[in-house]
């Protein structure tokens, strides 16, 4: 393969040249693909396949915005004016602690970027490409133009592609085009000027593959491609923010006002009682600054970006953040059966046939009787080998091709004796499959499936006992009542040479049914238990027979009884309700059998409109509209398409139940933290501007000074608050009923409480304040320093839960915020003692006795919070406690 430069894809108008020329001018080849050296060649020449949303900002833009706030320039500047007329060393400390906070402010942010960015490159998606040769899977950021990538249906298409060979490829290009109608793609070229929705011989970067097969060359990637030339005009669009985030901001925004007006007032009273105007004025500002929580989305931000990557190690991979806070809130979890509820590893442990019916075992010894049988299941049937001799394919099928080679069969062989000519493909809602084999002239047709969509096509049925369709039916019913999957399996020689697709489903000969075994996942029992106890309802929708699911759903322990209601409905059932008995059913039943995907979407919006918050799952192309109609799409890493995991929100990597359950108790975890995190921030800057603005009517001065504030602002928000993020599940998070969605954030009493704590904090300094300054002692303001910064930890440690004693909880459960209450502590400390620095902070030593007093005056703030815990507990009858 030529190393020459290709033409630079953006030139060429490639949808106006035929396949082979677009090769040719990609330097490519139609069956190779590129060599791996040329591709690493063409890798450095145009760089990642990738859209880059919206530039990522630079770490240097991000700190200048943290300086960008009014309120901010407003404090440097004033604090430039007071040094200007003198007070050079109160300048220098109030930009000190600014640029100290803004770099708090930077390390979150960058925190966060880091936390989404690698999120975002879990859940990148992969692409099959021919390289040397080769098919191989590579992560699509890793194509370069001139890559041969092969399409199925479910991919999403890694870059732009000039198709080469097609299969009834049909393409969703709505993301592109805004077109909802499924697109067939062809192969010959477009006359220039055509227009993009109309370039069918092209498929474009983040199109989807809805069904069918195809083949095509790479002739752009990343932000070359259509797509990426979308994105680069949307740029510097703002990112989307969570609903949480959005009601913080306008949180954010009364906060800012009420507290701009009692600084205001401060400022003005402060003036009419004599004081400088100067410091009235840096007091004010400082303390806007340190009381307006503007700081509130984006701590939320850093905390749900945290949470996803937690969550990520524990397998769940979150695609858009406010995902987080919806999981907390989740009411009703629709879930598949294979393989997410089971282990999705088949067996095949029964047969039947109208002779008698065959254990496994005996199968392997009787090779004669069911040799047909067995000739059907293993060559109507997908699964293959690879090069390394794995078997690759659907659990179902792979189960068939190992019964068949445990009863003797060489399956390769046989499949070389019997070569497939043509095929009508299994999907989900014909339930069943055929493929037509050739073998010395003769023609014959083997179909399996489920046996409602197989045995009434059945007119013959051999065998010693008389058997007709019911009795096949009632055996198929006992054994899928079992918990087995039944697949019923015919065959049909043909006379003509070529038969039509209908003529391969007709009037065929049943052979006899299989019953496989696909136990229930021993986790998912637990976490259905967790789900019940947690006030989530977990349902079963599966495409299999009523009876193996409702044997499934009871070893599950999903209530079977469909209370006053259907205990499964099926498919069938859906199709003969309109939306409004469907909505009554949906509240009773906990078991969908038989049920196409196409359904689910009728099965969400009707638990939606019972005002359920709907986690589904799914896998398939048919199941994208219901995920992404769900509150929580939930798709599977291993065993799902691309287009299911664009449609969901979140991605399951171990295909597993009890990963959701986990997800939500995380996505619970975090939506308190929020809430601890909210309340603690919000208590302790109400007891700074109290402690100032009323300090006046008690005839007390001022009781701190501008940088003061600063200071208390700067290391009580910043650790101990983030530090709250760690804060593991509190004991009960599973056993409480899911949170309203709606809920505001200080529901449950919590605002009532914020304001109390608030004004206690203050009161205690306040207290503290004019105790000390009776007693003549010359280091109040020290005293009312150490203690406002103090009660806010005593404050931390106490609300670490609304109801359980922090001796209970342990004092070392959360070490990072115990690491930071006591680093605050010692900085504190640091700024009292260290000689120098005092000075600057305008602080003195305290004699031990004042710190005693400091320490202890501010514990009781905890010992009352404390108290109101117990309280609380006892009423709620759970036992006294710590
Ligand atoms: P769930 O919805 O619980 O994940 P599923 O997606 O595995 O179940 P489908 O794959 O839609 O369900 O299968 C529906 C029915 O189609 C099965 O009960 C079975 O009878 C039949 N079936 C499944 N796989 C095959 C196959 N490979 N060949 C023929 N029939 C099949």
């Amino acid at each position: 393969m030529a190393h020459a430069k290709p033409p630079a894809p953006q030139a060429t108008a490639w949808y106006t040249l035929p396949p082979e020329e677009a090769l040719t001018a990609l330097q490519s080849d139609p069956a190779e693909g590129l060599s791996p050296e040329t591709a690493a060649a063409r890798a450095r020449q145009y760089g990642l396949n990738e859209i880059l949303e919206g530039k990522s900002r630079s770490r240097l833009s991000i700190l200048v915005a943290q300086f960008g706030d009014f309120m901010i320039m407003l404090l440097i500047g004033a604090a430039i004016l007071s040094g200007i007329i003198g007070n050079i060393e109160d300048t220098a400390v109030i930009l000190a602690i600014v640029i100290l906070n803004a770099v708090v402010g930077f390390l979150q942010e960058v925190r966060a970027a880091n936390a989404v960015a690698a999120l975002r490159r879990m859940t990148a998606p992969t692409a099959t490409v021919l390289r040397g040769g080769h098919p191989q899977t590579l992560p699509a950021t890793a194509l370069v133009p001139g890559d041969l990538v092969l399409l199925e249906a479910g991919n999403a298409v890694p870059a732009d592609l000039r198709l080469l060979e097609i299969a009834g490829l049909q393409m969703g290009e709505a993301a592109l085009t805004g077109e909802s109608t499924p697109v067939l793609k062809q192969i010959p070229a477009s006359p220039p000027g055509t227009l993009l929705p109309e370039r069918l011989c092209m498929a474009y970067k983040g199109t989807l593959v809805l069904s069918g097969r195809g083949r095509g060359v790479v002739t752009a990637t990343g932000m070359e491609t259509e797509l990426g030339k979308i994105a680069a005009m949307l740029e510097g669009a703002p990112p989307g923010r969570t609903p949480l985030q959005l009601r913080l901001a306008q949180f954010g925004r009364q906060i800012a006002t009420a507290a701009l007006v009692i600084c205001a007032l401060i400022f003005i009273t402060g003036l009419l009682r004599g004081e400088a105007p100067l410091l009235m004025l840096l007091t004010a500002l400082s303390l806007a600054v340190a009381a307006i929580p503007e700081a509130l989305p984006g701590v939320v931000t850093v905390l749900l970006a945290l949470g996803a990557s937690q969550m990520a190690q524990a397998k769940a991979l979150v695609r858009r953040l406010p995902a987080v806070e919806t999981l907390g809130s989740v009411t009703t979890i629709c879930s598949d059966k294979t393989g997410t509820l089971t282990l999705n590893d088949m067996q095949l442990i029964e047969v039947w046939t109208p002779s008698g019916p065959l254990t496994a075992t005996a199968l392997h010894q009787d090779t004669h009787a069911t040799s047909e049988l067995l000739r059907a299941i293993l060559l109507c049937n997908d699964s293959t080998l690879d090069e390394t001799g794995t078997l690759l394919g659907d659990p179902t099928e792979t189960a068939l091709w190992h019964a068949a080679t445990a009863a003797g069969f060489d399956v390769p062989a046989e499949r070389a004796h019997w070569p497939r000519v043509s095929e009508r493909q299994f999907d989900s809602e014909r339930r069943r499959m055929t493929t037509l084999h050739q073998k010395d002239g003769r023609l014959v047709s083997y179909t399996k499936g489920a046996p409602e969509a197989v045995v009434p096509l059945c007119t013959t049925i051999p065998g010693a006992q008389p058997a007709d369709a019911n009795v096949i039916m009632q055996q198929a019913a006992a054994m899928a009542a079992n918990g087995l999957r039944v697949l019923a399996i015919a065959r049909k020689p043909h006379a003509t040479p070529s038969p039509s697709p209908a003529a391969l489903e007709t009037e065929l000969e049943f052979l006899g049914l299989a019953g496989l075994l696909d136990p229930p996942r021993p986790e998912a029992a637990i976490a259905v238990a967790t789900c019940r106890q947690a006030g989530i309802r977990p349902v079963m929708i599966t495409g299999d027979h009523p009876a193996t699911a409702r044997a499934i759903a009871r070893a599950l322990g999903i209530p079977d009884d469909g209370i006053n209601g259907a205990a499964v409905l099926t498919g069938h059932d859906l199709q003969t309700m309109d939306d409004n008995a469907l909505r009554r059913h949906v509240a009773r039943t906990n078991i969908y059998a038989r049920v196409d995907p196409a359904q689910k979407i009728r099965i969400v919006t009707a638990l939606q409109s019972n005002g359920e918050i709907v986690a589904m799952t799914g896998d398939g192309v048919n199941d994208a509209p219901a995920l992404a109609r769900a509150d929580i799409g939930v798709a599977m890493g291993k065993g799902g398409t691309d287009v299911a995991r664009e449609a969901a929100s979140l991605v399951l990597l171990d295909d597993n139940f009890a990963t959701i359950v986990a997800a939500v108790r995380e996505g619970r975890r975090i939506y308190d933290n929020i809430r601890k995190f909210v309340r603690f921030v919000v208590a302790c800057n109400s007891a700074e501007i109290w402690a100032i603005f009323l300090a006046p009517f008690f005839s007390l001065p001022m009781p701190l000074l501008p940088i003061q504030i600063l200071w208390i602002n700067l290391v009580t928000d910043g650790l101990p608050g983030l530090a709250l993020a760690a804060e593991p599940a509190e004991a009960d998070i599973m056993s409480r009923p899911p949170r309203p969605p709606r809920e505001g954030l200080f529901a449950g009493g919590m605002g009532f409480e914020v304001i109390w704590t608030g004004l206690i904090m203050a009161a205690i300094t306040l207290l503290t304040q004019a105790a000390a300054i009776r007693a003549q002692d010359t280091h109040w303001q020290t005293m009312v320093f150490t203690v406002l910064t103090l009660v806010q930890m005593w404050q931390v440690m106490a609300i670490r839960s609304s109801h359980i004693s922090l001796f209970q909880q342990g004092l070392l459960s959360n070490k990072k915020l115990l690491g930071a209450v006591l680093l605050t502590f010692f900085l504190q400390l640091a700024v009292i003692y260290t000689p120098g620095l005092n000075q600057v902070f305008n602080a003195q030593p305290l004699t031990l006795a004042e710190l005693a007093l400091a320490i202890g005056a501010s514990s009781l703030i905890f010992i009352l919070l404390e108290t109101v815990k117990w309280v609380r507990r006892r009423q709620a009858g759970h036992p006294p406690l710590g």
